[in-house]
């Protein structure tokens, strides 16, 4: 019998060839992948191999045991990479060093763990420095092990969770400082070999005090040890959250890399660094980097140092005095410059590289398609393919419509700007404004946006542990760190307003305030950020909505998007204001004015209370003639600041007693200025009163009741439409009836809307395109959809009181525990937000298809709030609707949702 062949479990790469390459991105992860396929590129590498997200899989099922064989194939892996660099993996005489990282298919910046330097030992060391002669950078790199393999691997993957302050790290690092107090020095590179190897003494014995353990000797036993603490952080704590939020599947698992070290930290010769090939902040097509001489990847991250520019051009203030790569090592420049250069075209997107210099020589550690804010990728995506790099489709399709939202992104009022008191500055990592109180905690910042406040939080160097903090807040601001830092990355990855590298700040956590130019700012005290400029104010400042109309790549972006799209958008608009804001957005007419909210102008709202105290037909028509005019006035400004397009009006819907005040004082003021006494009022309130007003009299319900409420707001609909056609002023005003239920329902308020329309008509004698047409948001109506079609002119899905009646949740009261839902994945998202594609969506399907059996040319659209969701967008062109409709400031998205739809 033929023998089963056993599964790979790891993939070697390194001299110009490779095991797996980027296709294989699930079972190499993001990292492993792009190694193997640079390597199969030519591009120069270390050595090295990767060990499947599948055994990171079958690690966590199986409970920590690994698959069979897996040692065997590891021990060959480490072969091949010796006989590569031709050095032996704990030989004492020539040893070879690797790094264990992990690697997941989607990048999880700084949210797992990392070993360098793992096959240091006694033995090694001493081959170590006979080999390369400098003792101070072996004493170095042993003590960077020490520290990250005992936090890594003997504390955190052992799940030992010292109090705050206690972790190993932390003593470490206090022994380090202690021995720099000693030695008079700043920076860790003016410590001596000497130094350095006494500090090592002290690190073993401290790790051995506190771990009560010692700091393993052997090459083996610390990869294996390495290894296993990778896998484990995937479901470290920070790492879980971070899924979390980015919605990342917990059973992907990581893949583990294992690479010969290079080192850029041997001497002045040597240097590490991290590098765009285009400019992630700006999109700006300039090679863009950070890099520090003499130093370990993980000190440009860590933002301990202050990193140089990688060009001349790209020079900030803080680094001015600094050499640029460009100066210092023009011939490893001009080969990083092809590199970079070979990468984008290869993987045609702007990528995210990591390198080293080890005397003199270039290594590329990692390329990954970087991360961005939103104004850079629709720069890039459209410079891309103005150069011929991507297809116009694809430029549309590498923005996502989120990131339009950055670009809508407030702004701080210049003129405030101006006056205000700054604090400091620092590097803009996040564009746009931002105003908050400081916190000084991510636990803090997570509980204070939880009570509703707007924070900005405020740290020494944003570690990935803060990430839960991190989210919720406004804008994030630290004092160390540069645009590479861990935190800039996630920052920027969300959009949100950042600033790195503030130096100025004087930070003291534990009494939770600090100190900057002369000025002390504690917790609660508001302060504003420009993230665009890297600029921090005293106060909360007042912020301007971004405008777009000035971004040309923005507009170059939506023209292609406009010409790949079949839906059509609109907008919801309420006032004149709002709807010329939504036309310059590109609304293309609107989809619903709720004209209940006219009612409420101070002008007006007692003649419609006078309407609803009304006794008798007589007299509420008597009310109903002073709202008239202001009504038609409304409807006229709406009309014609949407002139040329159609303007969807929708009859009163909600129950009358929100126009009455509900508590004694203002119900005695009222019932004075109504010339009523307060007890008629009270009655009145209580006779409206209802035990389910959502499901009570409203809607269309209302205007059964009372047609000449219907018969006032077709008044003025055709009465505005009226004068502006006879101004020669294009107008196409569409009435729509809320909440039907029925067919019946429908038919009896277009007999009054028809009939009123046709008598303004002939009194003014002109003729005014108008439909009458009705909302899907009953089950029912959706239902019997073909019915209702008989009667209606178009359809309009109010998808928000569809959801609720589908669901039975009521929309006013589902914070109490939808949240609770969504957390224990009883539903996948919030059904108001996004359309319920399974439920909800089955009946939309449904009615589409039952009201086009019975009118072919159905106009239908959609006005709840998922018409600027961009999944429900979506779904919205994939039943064949003919626009959605949306709040103003979402008619871009909407707009970008709804070419990406089509081109999908
Ligand atoms: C809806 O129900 O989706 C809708 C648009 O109407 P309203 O939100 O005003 O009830
Ligand atoms: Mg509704």
């Amino acid at each position: 019998m033929a023998k089963k062949k056993a599964k790979k479990n790891v993939y070697s790469f390194g001299g110009g060839k490779a095991q797996g390459s980027a296709k294989m991105k699930n079972l190499l992860g993001g990292k492993g992948a792009n190694l193997a396929e640079m390597s199969g590129l030519g591009v120069p590498v270390p050595p090295g191999f990767t060990i499947t997200t599948d055994v990171c899989t079958h690690f966590m099922k199986m409970k920590g045991k690994y698959p069979m064989g897996l040692t065997k194939e590891v021990d060959l892996a480490v072969k091949k990479v010796e006989k590569l660099m031709k050095k032996g993996f704990g030989d004492p005489d020539n040893p070879l060093l690797v790094s264990v990282r992990s690697g997941a298919r989607q990048s999880m910046p700084g949210m797992m763990e990392t070993v360098l330097n793992v096959g240091l030992t006694t033995e090694t060391i001493k081959g170590l420095i006979r080999k390369t002669g400098n003792e101070r950078f072996v004493w170095d790199a042993y003590r960077r092990l020490i520290t990250m393999y005992s936090d890594v691997v003997m504390e955190k993957s052992a799940g030992i969770e010292p109090k705050e302050g206690k972790g190993i790290r932390h003593q470490l690092e206090h022994e380090l400082d202690k021995l720099k107090k000693k030695r008079r020095v700043k920076q860790d590179t003016e410590l001596t070999a000497e130094d350095l190897k006494t500090l090592c003494v002290t690190y073993k014995k401290t790790v051995k005090k506190v771990l009560k353990k010692n700091f393993p000797d052997d090459a083996m036993a610390q990869l294996w040890g390495g290894i296993t603490a990778v896998f484990r952080s995937w479901n470290g704590k920070r790492a879980i959250s971070y899924r979390k939020i980015e919605g990342i599947p917990h059973e992907w698992g990581t893949a583990v890399n294992v690479q010969t070290m290079v080192f850029g930290n041997t001497g002045e010769n040597s240097a590490t660094g991290v590098a765009f090939s285009r400019n992630p902040a700006t999109g700006e097509n300039k090679f863009y980097g950070e890099w520090l001489i003499n130093a370990q990847g993980e000190d440009v991250v860590a933002g301990i140092r202050t990193p140089q520019s990688l060009t001349e051009a790209t020079k900030t203030p803080e680094t001015r005095h600094l050499p640029s790569l460009e100066k210092a090592n023009p011939k490893v420049f001009r080969q990083l410059s092809r590199i970079r250069a070979k990468l984008e075209r290869h993987y045609r997107d702007m990528q995210d590289l990591e390198f080293t210099i080890e005397e003199g020589t270039l290594y590329m550690l990692q390329t990954r398609v970087g991360k961005r804010n939103g104004v850079a990728a629709i720069r890039m995506a459209v410079e891309m393919a103005k150069e011929g790099l991507i297809s116009k489709k694809e430029a549309v399709m590498r923005v996502k419509p989120e990131q339009l939202d950055e670009l809508l992104h407030p702004m701080i009022d210049p003129h405030a700007e101006k006056k205000a008191a700054k604090l400091a500055s620092g590097l803009p990592a996040g564009p746009g404004g931002a105003t908050g109180q400081a916190v000084f905690t991510a636990d803090d910042a997570e509980a204070w946006a939880k009570k509703g406040r707007k924070v900005v939080l405020v740290r020494d160097e944003t570690s990935p542990e803060d990430v839960h903090g991190m989210h919720p807040a406004e804008a994030i601001l630290t004092a160390t760190g540069g645009m590479t830092s861990h935190a800039a990355l996630v920052a920027r990855g969300w959009g949100k307003c950042c600033i790195v590298g503030c130096a100025a700040l004087q930070i003291d956590t534990p009494k939770r305030r600090m100190t900057v130019g002369g000025r002390t700012v504690k917790e609660g005290d508001w302060i504003t950020l420009n993230g665009t400029k890297g600029n921090v104010y005293q106060g909360s400042l007042t912020l301007l909505p971004a405008d777009p109309d000035t971004n040309k790549p923005y507009k170059q972006l939506m023209k292609w998007a406009d010409s790949f799209r079949k839906l059509g958008v609109r907008t919801n608009a309420d006032t004149p204001e709002d709807a010329a804001l939504a036309r310059r957005f590109g609304a293309q007419g609107i989809g619903l004015t709720r004209t209940e909210h006219m009612f409420f102008g101070p002008d007006r709202i007692l003649a419609m209370r006078q309407m609803i105290l009304a006794d008798d037909e007589k007299s509420r028509r008597k009310a109903l003639a002073k709202l008239l005019p202001y009504q038609k006035k409304d409807f006229m400004g709406i009309l014609k600041a949407m002139k040329g397009l159609p303007v969807t009006i929708r009859t009163l819907d909600p129950p009358l007693h929100e126009f009455l005040p509900h508590d004694d004082k203002s119900q005695k003021k009222v019932a004075k200025s109504l010339r009523i006494p307060v007890k008629k009022l009270k009655e009145k309130v209580q006779s409206l009163h209802e035990l389910n007003p959502m499901l009570g009299h409203r809607g269309c319900r209302l205007g059964v009741t009372y047609p000449e409420i219907t018969e006032m707001q077709v008044r003025a609909i055709m009465e505005a439409a009226c004068a502006l056609a006879k101004k020669k002023i294009k107008v196409f005003p569409e009435i729509m009836i809320p909440l039907i239920g029925t067919k019946a329902e429908l038919t009896d308020q277009k007999n009054v809307a028809v009939r009123v329309a046709e008598e303004v008509l002939k009194k003014h004698k002109v003729r005014v395109d108008y439909k009458v047409g009705t909302m899907i948001e009953i089950p029912r109506a959706a239902l019997t959809a073909d019915k209702v079609a008989e009667a209606a002119e178009f359809f309009s899905f109010g998808t928000n009181d569809l959801t609720q009646m589908t669901f039975g949740y009521s929309r006013d009261d589902v914070g109490k525990f939808l949240p609770g839902y969504i957390e224990a994945g009883i539903l996948p998202k919030d059904p108001f937000q996004s359309i319920d594609e399974g439920g909800v969506g089955q009946l939309v399907e449904t009615a589409v298809k039952r009201g086009r059996a019975t009118r072919k040319d159905l106009k239908i659209g959609i006005c709840g709030e998922h018409g600027g969701d961009p999944a429900s967008v979506d779904f919205c062109h994939r039943t064949g609707l003919n626009y959605v409709s949306c709040s103003p400031f979402r008619v871009p998205i909407a707009r970008f949702s709804a070419a990406q739809a089509a081109l999908r």
